[in-house]
């Protein structure tokens, strides 16, 4: 069994002791700033000069600095920039200006686990993952409530690095809804797998490969939209309530008899030889590579498939359709339709 966190494990005072540096402020970054600082936590924001997110961050009350100037102010330097920015900002930016016995916070493993970020013996290194998007941990917060997350300490230089990993963790809200310890290489492999196989790269494969089997037989897509990608969240919801099984509960018994003859004729046992390949990739380290490789070189493949997933039908179709929809309300203000670059 998991070792599970609540806020009575955590001394809340650790973090508000403590001068952080919260280092990006994007869909993480904003959440972890402000929460922290809702929880009475000394924060400062760093970012590159001209920042557009900096006018974000004053406008909501928080001092921005230069990220070298941040690094220098801080006893706690979160680094929540894109994993793709991070190894080049830690050597360039970070790493000179980090104080001696400065602790290190990540959102996620990946430039630990793969290397491209090797900070020296004195660091404290840790990481508090929320389970849920920024904007959710921001909300979530500000309702009383918080995002799980997890929790992993990777270099104990001070001997108290799990104390101030506890503290953070409650400092974002994190331990009113729990946290569960972990490791950087566990979080790394299985977050990675589990966006590539299953959330990401699974739903959105299924659910386009759905919408062109009915549309090119003929049925319209307004309709297949309906079927194939609008009431997945219905579903999607009745699994985190109850798991699987109160899916199945929930739906009709034509459909309950439909998921056991038909689920594993799609998800053939083929997919889970083709999961183990993807996690083989990850495990390795290819992953990794490949993308840091195209980002290094301007993200051309990256850019490329990015381009031709928004020409899919399903995304003219749906955008069409969600105009109709007055009770589909967008949660996040900074997304615009057809805009995700
Ligand atoms: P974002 O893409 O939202 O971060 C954008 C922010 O980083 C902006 O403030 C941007 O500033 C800043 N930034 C970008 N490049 C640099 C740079 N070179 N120097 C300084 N600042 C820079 O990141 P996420 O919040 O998605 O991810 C942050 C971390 O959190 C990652 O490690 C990710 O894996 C992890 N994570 C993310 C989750 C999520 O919900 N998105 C969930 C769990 C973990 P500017 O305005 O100048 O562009
Ligand atoms: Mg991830
Ligand atoms: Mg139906």
């Amino acid at each position: 069994m998991a070792e599970m966190f609540y806020e009575d494990a955590a001394d809340l005072s650790i973090i508000q002791s403590k001068k952080v540096a919260v280092i990006g402020y994007g869909s993480q970054g904003h959440a972890h700033a402000l929460n922290l600082r809702d929880s009475g936590v000394d924060v400062r924001v760093g970012l590159r000069e001209g920042s557009p997110s900096g006018v974000k961050a004053q406008d909501a009350g928080l001092r921005v600095l230069t990220v070298a100037d941040a690094v220098k102010e801080a006893d706690v330097v979160v680094i929540l920039a894109p994993d793709q920015n991070q190894r080049d900002l830690y050597r360039d930016q970070i790493a000179p200006n980090l104080n001696e016995g400065a602790a290190l916070v990540f959102g996620h493993g990946f430039n630990i686990r793969f290397g491209y970020i090797k900070p020296e013996a004195g660091h404290d290194i840790l990481m508090v993952a929320p389970k849920g998007p920024g904007h959710l941990v921001r909300r979530e917060y500000v309702d009383g409530r918080g995002v799980p997350v997890i929790v992993a300490v990777e270099q104990d230089a001070s001997g108290a690095a799990w104390d101030l990993a506890l503290s953070y963790a409650a400092g974002i809200g994190g331990l009113r809804a729990g946290g569960i310890k972990t490791t950087f290489t566990e979080e790394t492999e299985t977050d990675l797998f589990g966006e590539q196989a299953v959330l990401c790269g699974g739903a959105s494969q299924l659910v386009q490969y759905g919408f062109e089997v009915l549309t090119e037989a003929g049925y319209q897509p307004e309709v297949a939209y309906f079927e194939v990608l609008h009431e997945l969240k219905l579903i999607v919801d009745l699994m985190v309530e109850g798991g699987i099984a109160k899916q199945r509960w929930s739906v009709s018994d034509t459909a309950e008899y439909g998921d056991y003859v038909s689920g594993p004729r799609v998800i053939s046992p083929e997919v889970k030889e083709n999961m183990k390949a993807v996690l083989a990739d990850i495990q390795s380290g290819a992953f990794a590579e490949r993308f840091i490789a195209d980002q290094d070189a301007g993200a051309p493949e990256f850019k490329e498939l990015r381009a031709k997933g928004e020409t899919h039908p399903i995304e003219t179709t749906g955008r069409e359709l969600r105009k109709m929809f007055a009770w589909i309300k967008p949660a996040d203000s900074d997304y615009t339709e057809g805009s995700a670059a």
